[in-house]
């Protein structure tokens, strides 16, 4: 199913953790990188991580220096939202709030020839509703990397109701050419990992509640016996507490199904201020 990608220059939305993250993985791709962001403190910061991620692949002698030189090379950094006219696609990578990302999305669509595809990299917002904002709904898709985007092969690849199959394809060919195992999913809240992930966690919860097993037997149950390299304990005070309540949240309300309503021992950690490795201390102590 997968061409060779067409697309030559990538802009980037937000040089945070996600947005250095799918930038390295471009720049190392050999594909060209306008990464923007609001201050040049944040530019710097989202370049010096790419600098720093790629010295310790160095280190490990996964790369060698100059392949690190030219891979940085690949990668300009700005504040300028016109820098962004050179790309063939623009992934929006900035904080997860609905209004900024509709700012940003009619900024980007005021401003970008109309050939251009818009992705947006958002966890949980609708992708059907971000391509509504735009005059270009087909041309406009979900692309999700997963966090650090260097380390993890996978992308969901989200189309809106409106997305067409080009813009698909494009899409695809890139997540392919930047070394990534792309899936296709259709836009529905938590997309298909996050869906079945985050409920994970939430029983995992119960089970801890109902007094079943110790956090550590819990954990360890789902490693040994699933496979799975962290126990969902564990990786609910990776995610943060807050995060995986608020998750769920969202499908109870957009689902209007019981089978998503949050532990209430979930909704007591958050309460008491324990969100996990964030805070120190969540159904572990860190
Ligand atoms: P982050 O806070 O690390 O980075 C967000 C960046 O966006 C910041 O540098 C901020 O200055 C910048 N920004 C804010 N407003 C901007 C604007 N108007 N123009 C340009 N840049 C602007 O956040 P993150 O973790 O990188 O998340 C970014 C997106 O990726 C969110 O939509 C999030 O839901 C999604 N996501 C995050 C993860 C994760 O594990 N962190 C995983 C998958 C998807």
């Amino acid at each position: 199913m997968s061409q060779p990608s067409s697309i030559r220059t990538v802009g980037i939305v937000g040089a945070g953790t996600m947005g250095n993250g799918i930038a390295q993985a471009c720049a190392v791709a050999g594909v060209n990188v306008v990464m923007v962001d609001i201050s040049d403190a944040a530019v710097a910061k989202g370049v010096a991580a790419i600098s720093g991620s790629l010295d310790r692949l160095i280190k490990k002698e996964k790369m060698t220096a100059a392949e690190k030189d030219a891979a940085l090379a690949r990668v300009t950094g700005s504040t300028r939202y016109d820098d962004l006219n050179k790309a063939d696609l623009v992934i929006e990578a900035a904080t997860e709030n609905f209004e900024l990302k509709v700012k940003i999305l009619k900024q980007l669509d005021a401003q970008l020839a109309p050939q251009v595809i818009i992705a947006s990299n958002t966890s949980s917002i609708s992708i059907t509703q971000l391509a509504a904002v735009t005059g270009r709904p087909e041309r406009f898709i979900g692309m999700h990397f997963f966090n650090p985007v260097p380390m993890m092969a996978l992308v969901e690849i989200i189309r809106g109701l409106q997305t067409s199959d080009d813009t698909h394809a494009a899409v695809h060919a890139l997540a392919v050419a930047l070394g990534k195992s792309p899936i296709t999913v259709k836009n529905a809240p938590g997309f298909v990992v996050n869906r079945i992930l985050v409920p994970m966690i939430n029983e995992a919860l119960f089970v801890l509640a109902e007094g079943l097993a110790t956090p550590e037997d819990i954990d360890a149950g789902m490693k040994l016996g699933c496979n799975q390299p962290i126990g969902p304990l564990a990786l609910a005070d990776m995610i943060g507490l807050d995060v995986c309540l608020a998750v769920m949240e969202v499908y109870l309300k957009e689902f209007g199904d019981s089978k998503y309503r949050p532990c209430p021992l979930l909704k007591e950690l958050v309460a008491a201020g324990r969100l996990g490795r964030k805070t120190g201390h969540g159904v572990y102590r860190y």
